[in-house]
């Protein structure tokens, strides 16, 4: 599997593909389309190929542009504990005057135990895991190959006091199913016991 970073501004965007793209994991700010389509366009992948999009949670700066992508035929896979996170970023984008809400009608929705079983439909060999900590909707794309797409989840020494504990046991959740490699939300994808 090819990782391809379509990210913009600070955060990044990954795209999964092999001889076709299978899943973009994250998206940006209301208002972005046009950059997210440029950086497709600039890595050669064809809007039309990414046929689904996971969001590790559901904040502006990484689902912001989730509803447009759905009404250029994506499909949104939602979590079952992702779904009070999307009502909050809906009440987030209505106080902020952005167009489009998140729809919950219409997506894919997973249960954490369904990933494994639906990711194999796409061709992605891997599971979706609960990792809270950032947020309480915050959930990790782990490859069956040690790489994991991490989003917001911050390196155990720089969580909040408060959130120190859960984001522990989200790193040890993650490293009993054999992360090696992390790709998170914002800097550089990294080993993950750097
Ligand atoms: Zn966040």
């Amino acid at each position: 599997m090819n990782i391809v970073n379509v990210g913009y501004g600070s955060a990044n965007y990954y795209v999964l593909r092999d001889d076709d793209a299978r899943l973009l994991v994250d998206v940006g700010m209301p208002g972005t389309l046009p950059r997210l389509l440029a950086n497709l366009r600039r890595n050669d992948v064809a809007l039309e190929t990414v046929r689904h999009l996971l969001a590790t949670h559901y904040h502006p700066d990484h689902a912001g542009i989730a509803q447009e992508l759905k009404q250029r035929g994506l499909r949104l896979i939602v979590l079952d504990v992702q779904r009070s996170g999307v009502a909050t970023l809906n009440d987030f984008l209505k106080r902020h005057g952005a167009s489009a809400g998140i729809a919950l009608h219409d997506n894919v929705d997973l249960r954490l135990d369904g990933s494994r079983a639906f990711l194999a439909t796409l061709g992605v060999a891997g599971e979706i895991v609960a990792t809270p900590g950032h947020s309480d909707d915050s959930v990790t794309l782990v490859l069956n190959d040690g790489v994991a797409f991490t989003g917001d989840l911050p390196p155990a020494g720089f969580a909040a006091e408060k959130q120190a504990a859960t984001v522990a046991q989200s790193w040890t959740r993650l490293r009993a199913l054999g992360v090696r490699h992390i790709y998170p939300g914002h800097g550089p994808a990294r080993p993950l016991d750097d």
